[in-house]
């Protein structure tokens, strides 16, 4: 017996379980590949019958799975392995896009298990019509991911702005101000009682491509481009989200400041240039296709005003970054959203501007690389957030399956 159990009045017995719970859990999930509970008792310092009795806990609640054979270091003989389980708790991901709306379910090892995007028309959407498809989209894909024995424990929404308490503050590209989103999902969402959090959508999927790059990358800055040109930055390996989580407005960091009117009321934001609104001049994309799509096709086609603007594009964007470099020390950027759509396009601009304005680029150049996850980012990274909620208080599902 450890010493902190031994210390453990009976008072304070369901507050140390629930401890040793989530510390034991937290080894399953850090592991990156089958931990055998002789592992875990060594890792954790708790006593083998602690951990069997966790570990039973654990796989009742179908947190933990065994697997296969796991080696206790080389002389050690094979021992059965635990991995995180594929049919227990998973999250719901949404996502407000340019092109349309996205819903998405991930499980506990983070694979996409669920994935559906509609089509929508934002002119003129009231937010409420808005919320509610997406409540719908939601519905189903609760349904869909309970037949293969997965229940959705949360529900994040990604939006393109800052977000104060699932109230959106600014979304000037679907006209909103002051929006309760999360309300409005909340009361289309009827029956399904679920923890609902609204965040910013580069923030959510800079935080999907972290969980994607596992391991390679922990210090980067996440680009979205589409509805909302945002960055999510990621420095050792944590999400910056700013003392009031409103960090990463990179589509209002001036590139001019003389430049054209930016519907955020300042003047030559980078919105102003690398919008998809900007890049298509005067005619906007057919209905139900990605802007950014459109964009390429007419740059395919040598249309020199979308050659021209796209150029103009990429001049800002590695203008707007090189400030952030400067400023944050990082090596990486990752171009995601829309923008990985266009990385072939502006990748040499970017790259040129920051060779020529970020101090350090002389003797550590900044990599400019497309991102891994493409448009379903946010979504993705929205659904994953669930894994941080269990994470820290395994106790509560557990608590619920019984
Ligand atoms: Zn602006």
């Amino acid at each position: 017996m450890t010493g902190t159990e031994r210390a453990a009045s009976p008072a304070r017995q369901e507050s140390l379980r629930e401890l040793n719970l989530e510390l034991v859990f937290r080894h399953v999930l850090a592991a990156e590949r089958p931990i055998s509970r002789t592992e875990l008792a060594s890792v954790t310092g708790l006593t083998r019958p602690t951990i069997t009795r966790i570990v039973e806990e654990l796989i009742a609640g179908r947190l933990v799975t065994e697997t296969g054979s796991a080696r206790d270091g080389r002389a050690g003989r094979p021992r059965v392995g635990l991995i995180l389980s594929r049919s227990g708790p998973a999250g719901l991901g949404l996502d407000i896009r340019a092109d349309g709306l996205a819903a998405c379910v991930v499980d506990l090892t983070g694979t996409v298990r669920h994935l559906a995007f509609a089509p929508f028309a934002f002119a003129d959407a009231e937010p409420a019509a808005v919320m509610g498809r997406l409540a719908a989209m939601a519905s189903a894909a609760v349904e869909a991911v309970a037949a293969e024995r997965l229940t959705v424990v949360a529900v994040t929404l990604a939006v393109p702005g800052p977000v104060d308490k699932g109230v959106v503050r600014s979304a000037p590209a679907l006209g909103w101000a002051d929006v309760d989103a999360g309300s409005l999902l909340r009361s289309g969402l009827g029956h399904l009682d679920l923890p609902i959090t609204v965040d910013n959508e580069a923030n959510l999927a800079a935080h999907g491509e972290l969980h994607a790059t596992r391991g390679e990358l922990d210090n980067f800055v996440y680009v979205s481009g589409g509805l909302h040109i945002g960055a999510g930055i990621i420095l050792d390996g944590r999400l910056v989200r700013g003392s009031r989580g409103w960090s990463g407005e990179l589509g209002h960091v001036t590139v001019d400041p003389e430049g054209r009117r930016c519907p955020c009321g300042s003047r030559g934001c980078l919105q102003t240039y690398a919008s998809p609104q900007a890049l298509l001049g005067d005619s906007p994309a057919p209905a139900g296709t990605m802007p950014e799509l459109a964009v390429t096709t007419r740059a395919d086609e040598g249309d020199a005003a979308t050659l021209a603007a796209i150029d103009e594009a990429g001049t800002a964007l590695g203008v707007a970054l090189s400030n952030v470099l400067n400023i944050l020390d990082i090596g990486t950027v990752l171009l995601g959203g829309g923008f990985a759509l266009l990385s072939s396009w502006v990748t040499d601009r970017v790259e040129d501007e920051i060779a020529r304005r970020v101090l350090s680029a002389a003797w550590a150049p900044v990599a400019v690389r497309p991102a891994i996850l493409g448009p379903d980012a946010a979504a993705i990274g929205a659904a994953l957030s669930f894994i941080d909620r269990l994470r820290l208080d395994p106790a509560a599902w557990l608590a619920s399956q019984r």
